[in-house]
């Protein structure tokens, strides 16, 4: 069966009448023959595909009005340049040969569309935007600018050596016979009972298990129909249907095999042992002012050994025009040769940070580390 026939309607470019049917070939206001026209569906949309249940507003032909259509573009008079329908040998206006007419309705848009292109206004050149680079300058190099202010030197003289003082300690330890437990008996050991216990668990397949699992798949729910509608260049369209599937998700269930584990403790011999080991058990502390740093005498009782020495050499500096008091740890040989009473220049950044002391000119002559 041949695809329905739908009614087009244009509207006359000189006297501005609108929706002229498409079986009518001159303007019924003006008496125009229809030339350079576009045909167009009366509530449709160039291009749009419409469902079966969106097609009650669609204009078809009558039977009697599909017998007398053609299914051919209109030819175009180059004379008059005005539309024929395809049964006409002469123009309708001008009454000029078919003959001597070469483009039809498709022809004559395709020609239009060129001409407007070659007619086109060429697109402005849009201004560039101007970055306003002088503002993000001067912001990037008043940063730089403060960044270098506050990280330059400053050596100030104002400061005293107000006191020197030493902590000494020496950690001892003690041999003592110490109960412990292992799976291996380290040098010197000995086993005072041995007992089996879980090392680890391994994973071992147990059996398997019938589990359903749900599936699913695309399949056809069923097929609608879809049309969409061509120009036939005659003042019809053409509605042409298209089957297209329409698919739903269905679910079944599978029976699978899956194995199921369980954990198996695995068992190893474990040791209880006693073993003598150098345990850390007191300091021996020592501490005073001045530079006469001396280690303290740990006493060591008979089952006791020296372990590890430490010290710290504290200097408090005064800030003598401030009146500020500030504790600070040097290396041994700095401390060494400074003096209660002596006069020195201490140099900072300019943001207080990095503090180290040094000669007049900011020559670094020891570092100050935190008391603490
Ligand atoms: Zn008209
Ligand atoms: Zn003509």
């Amino acid at each position: 069966m041949a695809n329905k026939l739908v009614m087009g309607y244009w509207d006359c470019p000189s006297c501005s009448t609108t929706g002229i049917r498409g079986d009518v070939h001159s303007c019924p206001n003006c008496g125009r023959a229809r030339g350079e026209v576009k045909f167009y569906m009366k509530g449709h949309t160039e291009g749009n595909a419409r469902k079966e249940s969106d097609l009650a507003d669609v204009e078809y032909l009558t039977e009697e009005q599909e017998k007398d259509a053609s299914r051919n573009s209109d030819w175009y008079c180059s004379f008059c340049h005005s539309l024929n329908p395809d049964t006409a040998q002469n123009c309708l206006s001008c009454n000029a040969s078919r003959a001597s007419s070469e483009a039809n309705y498709f022809q004559m848009h395709e020609a239009l569309a060129q001409r407007e292109a070659e007619h086109a206004e060429p697109q402005p050149v849009k201004p560039k935007k101007r970055i306003r680079l002088l503002p993000i300058l001067l912001i990037a190099a008043l940063i730089v600018g403060v960044i270098l202010f506050m990280n330059a030197n400053v050596t100030r003289g104002d400061y005293e050596v107000a006191a020197l003082r030493w902590t000494r300690s020496i950690s001892v330890q003690q041999r003592r016979l110490m109960e412990e437990s292992g799976w291996t008996v380290p040098d010197g050991g000995t086993v005072t009972g041995e007992h089996r216990e879980i090392h680890h668990y391994d994973r071992v397949l147990d059996h398997y298990e019938s589990v359903p699992v749900q599936r699913s798949r695309r399949v056809i729910d069923h097929y609608e129909t879809t049309y969409t509608y061509t120009d036939l260049g005659n003042g019809y369209y053409e509605q042409v249907p298209h089957e297209e599937p329409v698919y739903t998700t269905e679910y079944y269930t599978v029976t699978e095999r899956q194995p199921v584990y369980r954990q198996e403790p695995v068992y190893q011999t474990r040791y209880d042992y006693s073993i003598w080991r150098w345990v850390n058990t007191r300091t021996a502390d020592a501490a005073g002012e001045g530079k006469n740093a001396v280690w303290p005498d740990p006493g060591l009782a008979e089952d006791e050994r020296e372990s590890e020495r430490a010290a710290a050499y504290l200097v408090t500096i005064r800030d003598t025009k401030k009146g500020t008091e500030t504790d600070y740890r040097l290396k041994e040989e700095d401390w060494l040769t400074l003096n209660v009473g002596e006069r020195i220049f201490i140099t900072t950044k300019r943001s207080g940070s990095g503090p180290y002391i040094s000669d007049e000119k900011g020559e670094k002559r020891m570092d100050l580390l935190p008391a603490r």
